[in-house]
């Protein structure tokens, strides 16, 4: 099924298949309609790790801010030792955060790292090279000009861009912008996520199951998965399988997040509720894609919260979130588009590829008999089989129709690779 908005844009035929949207053209639209966050804030860097910087940095100093010396040893100027025995006057102390006067021909400076090289020397001699002498010391290896000098600005020059906007802040990022000075970082708001799920069957762990019940599981994955990605989660629980209850739990949510994720209910079946009362409380941009494991994805807004409805199976849930919502919601935090890393890896499998969608295999690298390694794949790709999630380290990605044999070159990803 496809809505007005969609059917009103010039959909290449390859965009559609049987009635649902094709992945690519389901991810497009998904991509474009993610909002860039506005809410900036100032905070201290001890609290901006995993942040998202909202401008870039600009360095209004030189790092180093002045010469200074990479070694404990003598700095001296390398036209003196033209005339051997090389022995010098050592005229000064120099520790780090002091700083030394300059330095006439035939002196030499006792100094030390991190130390501003005095004027008149060009050489830092490692004290491993010298021999002392009373106030005097001899140079007895062989000394290359400049040597042991971090130069002023030969980390970072003035008015260099150091961090650009849109970057997750890592903790080298942090050292980074301490290291020109700067205590605080622009950060967009962090994303608020309100996560709701759909089920009477559903119980949670700790709880004891009763008849045809089952356990929640993609509550845990999914809270982490939204933690990974640096997301607020706002917790609205389990909601029954009625138009009323799900309405309500959506109307709170849409109150007060950026986004509502939804989990289940959003097929076709007669207790899938979560369709109607988004559609009764906003709007559905799109509704199936097609996908396997999925198939069931909506997209929508309620209010001025975005609305994703993922599938309840837990294995399309979770692998419906890694490809498609995680890009959207990495923009939606201002982070700057990053391709995950598919790579060109050799099936050790067989695969009949008879499904019209785009297919996402749980696979595993194992070691092949020749250097490179072989892609293993999980005997059962049902969608509501976690335990392939844990066996497996990453996903095949196969355009609809695909056929392997084994020794075919596949697009592989790692797992680790999608949860950021
Ligand atoms: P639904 O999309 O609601 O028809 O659910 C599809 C399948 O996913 C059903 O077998 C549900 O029991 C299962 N399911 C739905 N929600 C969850 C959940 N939160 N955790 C684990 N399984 C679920
Ligand atoms: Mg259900």
């Amino acid at each position: 099924m496809v809505s007005k908005s969609e059917a009103s844009q010039p959909n290449r035929t390859s965009d559609i298949v049987s009635g649902v949207l094709a992945f690519d053209a389901a991810l497009a639209k998904l991509l474009s309609q993610a909002r860039r966050p506005v809410k900036v804030s100032q905070v201290p860097l001890l609290q901006a790790l995993d942040r998202v910087l909202a401008a870039p940095v600009t360095s209004s100093m030189n790092v180093p801010a002045f010469d200074n010396s990479a070694m404990d040893g003598y700095a001296l100027n390398v036209a003196d030792l033209a005339n051997p025995p090389g022995s010098f006057v050592v005229v000064q102390r120099i520790a780090a955060g002091q700083s030394g006067l300059a330095i006439e021909s035939g002196e030499a400076a006792r100094i030390f790292t991190g130390a501003p090289v005095p004027e008149g020397t060009n050489v830092v001699v490692p004290q491993e090279q010298t021999e002392a002498q009373g106030n005097r010391v001899i140079v007895t290896g062989r000394v290359k000009a400049g040597q042991h000098i971090r130069r002023a600005g030969e980390d970072v020059a003035l008015d260099d861009v150091v961090l650009h906007a849109g970057i997750r802040l890592e903790p080298q990022h942090l050292a980074l912008a301490a290291s020109i000075g700067v205590a605080q970082l622009p950060v967009y708001s962090r994303l608020r996520v309100g996560v709701v799920f759909t089920g009477n069957e559903l119980v949670e762990p700790g709880q004891i199951l009763g008849t045809g019940k089952i356990y929640n599981s993609n509550r845990y994955a999914l809270h982490s998965l939204l933690a990974r990605v640096g997301c607020e989660v706002v917790d609205f629980g389990v909601v029954r399988d009625s138009l009323m209850a799900t309405t309500e739990a959506l109307q709170k949510a849409a109150a007060e997040c950026d986004v509502i994720i939804t989990c289940g209910g959003v097929s076709v079946g007669e207790e899938d509720w979560v369709k109607q009362a988004v559609t009764n409380l906003g709007s559905i941009d799109l509704w199936r894609i097609a996908m396997k494991p999925g198939k069931p994805l909506a997209f929508g807004r309620i209010g001025n919260a975005d609305f994703i409805g993922l599938p309840g199976n837990p294995v399309s849930a979770f692998v419906t979130f890694l490809v498609a919502v995680m890009p959207f919601l990495r923009q939606r935090m201002g982070l700057v588009e990053r391709m995950p890393r598919y790579q060109l890896a050799v099936a050790g499998f067989d695969w009949a590829g008879d499904a019209k969608r785009r297919e996402f295999l749980r696979v595993r690298q194992e070691p092949g008999e020749s250097a490179q390694a072989l892609l293993a794949l999980w005997p059962n790709q049902g969608s509501a089989v976690v335990s392939g999630l844990v066996w497996a380290d990453g996903l095949v990605d196969l355009e609809p129709g695909t056929r392997v044999k084994a020794g075919d070159l596949v697009r592989y990803v790692p797992l680790s690779d999608l949860m950021w």
